[in-house]
């Protein structure tokens, strides 16, 4: 793991990770492993931007104290001296080599290598291609405030219910809670948003800005060309849709079966879209783009997606019974049930192909083998939806590629030995000598997908790259205001992809349209600063950690395969308040590792954080209740506000992004009753120091105990020089004191 880190080139953050190894390979706590968790806490602040000058001589003075240790340790024969001699050597690296790029991180906010100081994401969000603040929202459903939830994911997504569906979810897949147990069931919190939000008849109005006059031709009406309408209005341009077909939603409506995504929860994303003001035209096929322009658009967005499918090269594919997969499942969603063979093979092994299958069984096939070209894990289809199908009867062949579909319908396969190039790239590479045979009366090929260029037979200009529009980092083509995004640029993808390209280039054309010369939109803020988020749900450590992932029901295999009926249940409200509180809330707690380094700094150890890729995760929650002293050092550096210190009458509580980690009493004072504080912190403070001589029993030179102001030691030592057996507040001390002093006048 700290491997991973330590591919960051920033030679301060090399350093830090360095450090940080050092620092965890120390087997007990010492005054040196301290001191390494100080030089970790200062090198964080600085790759964080919370640098100050007094860092330098800090780190200098940290530095000079371990070659003393060292050479104590020689005395000793320590075990530590190697990691001792290494962390010297990190030291001093910076120093002599790396001084320059320190002081420009401290006094510039500077990094030449680009990578410290950047907005710090949670990951969820990072992988979430439509870039939807994730854990906001499932703070607000899980606090049951649905539309609030729903407001923060229209933001980037304007078919929130759709994607609750049928997102295969990549932030799932980088969700940090999988460190801990699995992911956060993100994708079917979003659903129950949106549901409740429909429910509870509360959809937010639409927030339009004022009316530029400008006209956008969008042609397709998939999620890239609806995502595109929706943010192009909202900025207060007239989106014009144009679509080929009969209804809208490309892909979505004609690609996507119902038991799959139900229509109507497709037709409710697209009215909402609509009600900002989008101009329809179905069954409008637009075949020159340039007269668009002299009938008054001002700029034209071409997401006309790949509605065709690839054709294979196999001895036989013109035969009649060797059906389009995608054409198959336009009938089924158009109405027009289809007719095909009881044995059908399936020649593809991604989601369409999926999708493809399980629709055959439900159009009378009794059996469905799918076949493709990749192994088990080189699949493209998603996990969930294959888990589906095969419990449906659908049976996979990895590694075939067809070869032959012969008269007399047997299909004759060859082993695929190797799909992938060493660059990466589609090259399979077939072994002739190993044969598969298998009985089909149908195939259904949904082996990949094409864009339908017969639109641009007037607009012949617009380059065309390897089957594919091009366009720069705009989204813009070789033609002046001519834009493209979604499949028609990438090729096949999932539809969070198109989404993200339609309000993209939205944004683009708005900027064009504008001339406006904003900063690109996801461009990294430099300069971090922590802006408020909404607070976390409280919930007690246990809770927290043990809630395991919410399962959706399934309809009985089979049964459903009877029918169109969606496969899965959605979470109930109570289940999604649930798996709402399994969220890290990884946009408060950004993972720096400060309150560890500051925890050990003071020799407590209460915090231990989980190394995951490039950061820190707070996932032990049990262990910490039985050391924490509530010092409330942890609080006072965590630069977010995510561990809270908080008091309750007699008790005191820390809290890690809303979860009560563990609860101390508070010291009353013997004489007068007032809370003075943390009954363990005292202890502690006690054992540490030795009260009688007022001196430290660890060298003061060596551990600066941040925490612990100055005032609090003194009160300690003021308490406890009072009398041995009574532990009394400063008020009282006072008081005691003066009446003693009254003794002696
Ligand atoms: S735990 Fe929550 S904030 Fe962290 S990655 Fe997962 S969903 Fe996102
Ligand atoms: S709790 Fe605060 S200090 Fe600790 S790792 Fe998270 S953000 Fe950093």
């Amino acid at each position: 793991m700290l491997m991973n880190l330590e591919q960051k080139k920033c030679s301060i953050n090399i350093a830090r990770i360095k450090i940080i190894k050092v620092w965890k390979n120390f087997k007990q706590d010492t005054n040196e492993k301290r001191l390494f968790a100080k030089i970790a806490g200062i090198l964080t602040h600085i790759i964080y931007g919370m640098g100050k000058k007094h860092h330098l001589t800090e780190l200098r003075k940290i530095s000079n104290l371990i070659k003393i240790s060292l050479s104590d340790k020689y005395i000793d024969k320590s075990s530590e001296i190697p990691l001792l001699k290494t962390g010297i050597s990190i030291i001093e690296d910076i120093y002599t080599n790396q001084k320059d790029l320190l002081i420009s991180h401290i006094t510039e906010k500077k990094c030449k290598y680009n990578n410290c100081f950047k907005k710090i994401s949670p990951p969820c969000e990072k992988s979430c291609p439509a870039g939807i603040d994730i854990p906001a929202f499932i703070v607000q459903t899980g606090g049951g405030k649905f539309k609030h939830a729903l407001e923060i994911i229209l933001e980037n997504n304007p078919f929130p219910y759709v994607c609750g569906l049928i997102c295969p979810a990549p932030c799932e897949d980088s969700c940090l809670r999988k460190t801990l147990d699995k992911p956060v069931f993100i994708r079917s919190i979003k659903a129950v948003a949106a549901r409740e939000t429909i429910q509870e008849k509360c959809y937010p109005k639409p927030n339009i800005k004022s009316l530029t006059g400008k006209k956008v031709a969008i042609i397709g009406s998939g999620p890239g060309g609806l995502s595109a309408a929706f943010y192009l209005a909202k900025q207060g341009h007239l989106p014009v849709v144009f679509e080929a077909e009969k209804e809208l939603g490309g892909m979505l409506r004609y690609g996507i079966p119902d038991f799959r995504l139900p229509l109507k929860i497709l037709n409710n994303d697209i009215s909402w879209i609509k009600l900002h003001g989008v101009e329809i035209h179905t069954k409008t096929r637009i075949n020159n783009i340039k007269k668009l322009f002299n009938n008054g658009f001002n700029a034209v967005f071409l997401a006309t997606g790949t509605p065709f499918s690839n054709k294979i090269p196999f001895k036989g594919n013109e035969r009649s019974n060797v059906i389009s997969g995608i054409d198959f499942l336009r009938k089924i969603n158009k109405g027009e049930n289809p007719d095909i063979g009881k044995k059908v093979i399936v020649i593809g092994g991604g989601n369409v192909a999926v999708d493809v299958a399980m629709a055959a069984l439900r159009q009378n096939a009794l059996k469905i083998k799918m076949v493709c070209l990749e192994n088990k894990n080189e699949m493209p289809a998603s996990e969930n939806e294959l888990r589906t199908a095969i419990m449906e009867g659908v049976i996979v062949y990895n590694s075939w590629g067809p070869f032959y579909l012969k008269k007399n319908n047997l299909f004759e396969f060859i082993f695929c030995k190797k799909i992938f190039n060493d660059k990466g790239k589609f090259a399979p590479v077939f072994d002739n000598n190993k044969k598969l045979e298998l009985y089909c009366d149908t195939v259904l090929v949904a082996a990949g997908q094409i864009p339908d260029f017969s639109y641009l037979e007037n607009d012949t200009e617009i380059n065309i790259f390897k089957g594919l529009i091009k366009i720069n980092n705009s989204y813009k083509t070789n033609i002046n205001g001519v834009f493209a995004g979604g499949d028609v640029v990438t090729g096949p993808n999932i539809a969070v992809n198109a989404i993200k390209a339609g309000k993209e280039a939205a944004l683009e054309i708005d900027k064009w349209l504008m001339n406006k010369n904003k900063k690109k939109h996801n461009q990294t803020e430099k300069n971090l600063n922590f802006p408020e988020k909404i607070p976390c749900l409280k919930i007690n450590a246990l809770n927290r950690k043990n809630t395991k992932r919410a399962k959706l029901e399934e309809q009985n295999p089979k049964k459903r395969i009877n029918n169109y009926l969606p496969i899965e249940e959605e979470l109930s409200i109570n289940q999604a308040q649930k798996e709402a509180q399994r969220c890290l809330r990884c946009d408060i707690c950004i993972g720096c590792g400060l309150c560890q380094f500051i925890c050990s700094e003071i020799g407590i150890n209460a915090i231990n954080l989980t190394i995951c890729d490039d950061r820190f995760v707070f996932t032990d929650f049990t262990s910490f209740s039985n050391k924490c002293i509530s010092c409330g050092a942890c609080e006072k550096v965590c630069p977010t506000g995510a561990v809270k210190i908080i008091q309750k009458q007699n008790f005191i509580r820390t809290e890690f992004t809303g979860t009560f980690l563990n609860k101390n009493t508070m010291l009353e004072c013997d004489l007068c009753g007032k809370l003075i504080m943390p009954d363990l912190y005292y202890k502690n403070i006690e054992t540490r120091l030795d009260l009688k001589t007022k001196t430290f029993a660890i060298k003061p030179e060596a551990i600066e105990l941040k925490s612990e102001t100055p005032d609090i030691r003194k009160k300690t030592i003021d308490i406890k020089n009072l009398s041995e057996n009574l532990r009394v507040c400063p008020a009282c001390t006072r008081t005691k004191y003066a009446e003693n002093l009254k003794k002696f006048l």
